[in-house]
């Protein structure tokens, strides 16, 4: 583990643009489960009732998604960022960051002091809410209060329409722009750091192999093998809170 730290810290300080891409695995440490391991959240909720399909078809679709939701905000509301969040912002200080390109939609790389404009959330945020109609979009606290009180469908407070969570549910777009922005990111840099991702879920598992096309080094740092360690210049297969820290510690010693 030590030469593949090594290994990491040398791959940074030889990079001249890196592009970060982070998972749902970058989260687990702060006490956010995955999708896909055990206990991650598809044992309590059925992947087919979050389907964007889903949502539009009825109140009863729409019930479904915002209980899931109701229960990511009272169970992960409280999160706080963990090592690896924080040595993803570090990074920013010792290397040229160009993105954090993050599937993620809990807000924690930013709390955890990488710079808003360089984070790019392909999967939008949990905490806002939008509406389908106007395009309003708000804070989630007040549709929190709302489903605290039984109201179980919320509708748009400026003109009815149908409000959505600020996520991009299964089968929805993610927005052109920031897709754009992260494609752009990812056929620009010389190296693409991919932490806490299964990189299974498409598209934004398009943008690693967009990276190795372009040319791209390619590191993972996961716990479990990925489709794409085969092609990567590193594979870390071990805790992103244990590993990144560490090699961003040697960065930042031996400058
Ligand atoms: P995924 O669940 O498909 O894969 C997560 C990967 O992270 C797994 O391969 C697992 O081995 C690895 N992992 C788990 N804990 C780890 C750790 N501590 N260190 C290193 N690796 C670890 O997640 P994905 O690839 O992000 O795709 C699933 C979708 O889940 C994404 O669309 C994302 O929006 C959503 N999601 C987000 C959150 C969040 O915001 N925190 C949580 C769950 C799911």
């Amino acid at each position: 583990m030590r030469d593949e730290i090594r290994g990491l810290a040398r791959l940074i300080q030889e990079s001249c643009r890196l592009t970060v891409f982070t998972g749902a695995g970058i989260s687990t440490e702060s006490g956010i489960p995955d999708f896909r391991s055990p206990g991650g959240i598809w044992e309590r909720f059925d992947p087919e009732d979050m389907t964007f399909e889903s949502f539009l078809a009825d109140d009863e679709g729409r019930r479904r998604y915002w209980q899931f939701h109701h229960d990511c905000w009272k169970s992960f509301g409280d999160a706080e960022p963990n090592p690896a969040h924080l040595a993803v912002a570090r990074l920013q200080e010792c290397a040229e960051v160009g993105a954090v390109i993050t599937q993620n939609i809990d807000g924690l790389h930013q709390r955890a002091g990488s710079s808003e404009e360089l984070v790019l959330e392909l999967h939008g945020t949990m905490w806002e809410v939008k509406c389908l109609e106007c395009g309003e979009r708000r804070g989630w606290r007040k549709v929190f209060d709302l489903l605290e009180n039984e109201i179980t469908v919320p509708r748009c407070e400026v003109c009815g329409g149908i409000l959505k969570p600020g996520t991009v549910a299964f089968g929805e777009p993610v927005p052109d722009d920031t897709f754009t922005a992260a494609r752009d990111a990812s056929i620009s840099c010389d190296l693409f750091l991919c932490i806490g991702s299964s990189l299974s879920v498409f598209p934004a598992a398009l943008l690693p192999r967009m990276a190795l096309e372009s040319g791209s080094r390619l590191v993972i740092i996961n716990r479990d093998p990925t489709p794409l360690d085969g092609s990567a210049e590193l594979v870390i297969q071990g805790l992103a809170g244990e590993t990144l820290p560490a090699a961003v510690a040697l960065v930042e010693e031996t400058g």
